[in-house]
This record gives C-alpha cells, structure tokens and sequence, in this order.
C-alpha cells in the first residue's frame, strides 16, 4: 500500500508539472517517514524513494544505519543547536535553519568535521505565531550573514505553509517563497545561489510544485496518518 501510494503521489506531481510545462527533473519527492518504523521506510524504498525527511534528531540517528547506504536524509524539523553535531555529515540537506546561531553551530560542526553542510533557511512566510523561520525581510539579512560562515552552502528556502483544507489557499505562500529566492539571487550574495525551494506537503504539493517547488515533503499522502502515541 505504501508503495502504491508513493508511486500515485509521483504521478500527481507528474500531472502538476505537466498542467504548468514544468521540466519534472527539477522536482524531488522526499518521503516523510518520521514516527513509521523501518519495514514501512522499506515499502516507500522499494517502490523508488530514495529520499526521506525527518523531523527527530534521535530518530533520524537511528534510522540512518538501518537504511540502505544510497539514501538521501532531509532534515526537516525544528533543529536545537546542541543537536546539530550529531546530524552534520550524515544528512544531505538541513531544511529546518532559522537563525544565525543556528548556521554557526553547523558551520563550526562542519568545520571540526572537515565537511561542507548544505542547508535550507525556513521561511515563516504567513507569519504564522505558531510556525519557526523568520519573516521574508529578516530571511534576507540572515542570507547576508550566514553565507559568509565557512562549511556552510546556503541552497535555497523552506517554509511550511499554513493548514488549510483548499490547498488553493497556499499559492500565494508558495509564490511569495519563489519570488524571495529570485529576489535573492539578484543580489548576487557571494556563496549563495538560491536554486531549491523546500515547500508543499500532503495537502498542497500539487500546488506548490506548480510553483517552483523543487522538494516536496509528503508524509500522510504516502504512509498514512501518525501516531504519536504509540
Ligand atoms: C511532518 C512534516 C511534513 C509532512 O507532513 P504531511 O502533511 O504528513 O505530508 C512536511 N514537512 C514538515 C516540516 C513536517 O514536519
């Protein structure tokens, strides 16, 4: 089922490419497997997932080993700085940076470990009271800061968009997101090239692949509702 369920959410952001002549090789499908257990990770990997998101330092640290060796990690959750060094050098991408003691951490991580850490900045784009990332002005005095770190690249933007039940509500986050990278990127910041935008989850990735999304983090869409009790 979750194999089915992967390649069905694959085949939905093919039609979203499609309706908008988008090139659907800039789009990238992460599987958001925290709370599910390994063998269900297995169903997404079988089916051809070879990215995953995790929002749990701990369980992301235990995943990891018991996945096979070709998978990409996506950190996607709320980061706290004395974390930072057990994820650095194991994750491809940290989505979840929203502040400038944060990319120190990772930075200096980075440089004791002799590694160069890609990251996402989070983008609190609704402004939303109950959502981490900074404003859209204070994301753009954190690029200018945070690129002159050493071991850190800056490679583009994340936001989680407000739960809606018409995901049309969303594209105007989406948009807003696509049009401060662009922003960004005419400012030609040294060691900043705004070209991933981390955006668009189970309800509105159809939308935000439409616009200019180049990950989508889909977790309920293809392993079904969590449970955190358990
Ligand atoms: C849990 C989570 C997702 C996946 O959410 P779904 O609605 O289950 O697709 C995506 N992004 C972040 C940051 C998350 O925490």
């Amino acid at each position: 089922m979750i194999g089915d369920n992967y390649l069905e959410v694959q085949k939905n952001i093919d039609d979203a490419c499609k309706a908008v002549g988008r090139d659907r090789s800039e789009v990238t499908l992460i599987a958001v497997s925290k709370t599910k257990p390994i063998s269900e990770l297995m169903e997404a990997y079988e089916a051809g997932a070879r990215d995953f998101g995790e929002n749990y330092v701990q369980e992301l640290v235990d995943k990891i080993p018991q996945m096979p060796s070709d998978v990409r990690w996506h950190m996607i959750g709320h980061l706290q700085r004395n974390k930072v060094k057990y994820i650095v050098g194991k994750v491809s991408l940290i989505h979840s940076v929203d502040s400038l003691r944060l990319a120190e951490e990772i930075s200096k991580e980075s440089v004791k470990q002799g590694v160069v850490s890609d990251i996402l900045l989070e983008v609190n784009v609704a402004g939303e009271e109950s959502k981490w990332g900074g404003s859209l002005e204070e994301t753009i005095e954190l690029v200018k800061t945070a690129a002159k770190l050493p071991n850190i690249k800056i490679n583009g933007l994340m936001t989680v968009a407000p739960y809606v039940d018409d995901s049309e509500e969303n594209r105007q986050v989406f948009v807003k997101l696509k049009k401060l990278s662009v922003d960004i990127n005419e400012q030609s910041i040294d060691n900043v090239i705004m070209n991933t935008l981390s955006m668009g989850m189970t309800g509105d990735y159809m939308v935000a692949a439409q616009e200019g999304a180049t990950l989508l983090r889909v977790g309920t869409g293809i392993f079904g509702a969590r449970n955190y009790n358990k």
